[in-house]
């Protein structure tokens, strides 16, 4: 269902106007107001869903396949070698817009766009803890 006062659903229904790249009956892509790169492009649902925990699974081939198709274009559109797709779940995550999407982010060699950073489990227990205490929430 459309929320009044969200930005993506407004943009969604065509009450907020959007620089369009994609459309089909269930998503639509358009570029992101404040790029990372240029061609920097967002993907989204039509219909409302706040994050991945409320999406419906039955929305992933739409999304799968727009991401492939907006991706491959947004690199031959930027000369971009490749990109990355992000998706943030929460404001701890740097969720800013509460209507689910998937940023497209058109990469090249060298571009500067950071990594994160990545530690170690102090050792192979600790590893195999953190694994079975996530394993025992999918089993309920
Ligand atoms: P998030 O941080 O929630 O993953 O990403 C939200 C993205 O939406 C940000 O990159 C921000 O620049 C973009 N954004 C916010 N408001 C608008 C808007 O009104 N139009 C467009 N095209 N992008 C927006
Ligand atoms: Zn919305």
């Amino acid at each position: 269902m459309a929320e009044e006062k969200c930005i993506f659903c407004l943009i969604a229904s065509g009450d907020i106007p959007c620089a369009k790249v994609y459309e089909d009956e269930e998503v639509l892509a358009f570029l992101d107001l404040s790029p990372v790169r240029p061609g920097h492009t967002l993907v989204i649902p039509k219909a409302h869903y706040r994050d991945m925990l409320e999406a419906p699974v039955s929305l992933a081939p739409a999304v799968f396949s727009a991401l492939r198709k907006v991706g491959a274009a947004v690199m031959k559109a930027t000369g971009a070698t490749g990109f990355n797709i992000m998706q943030n779940n929460g404001l701890s995550a740097g969720q800013t817009m509460f209507h689910i999407h998937w940023h497209i982010i058109p990469r090249v060699e060298g571009d500067g766009l950071g990594v994160w950073e990545q530690g170690k489990y102090p050792d192979a227990e600790t590893m195999q803890n953190v694994a079975a205490r996530v394993a025992s929430y999918l089993e309920k």
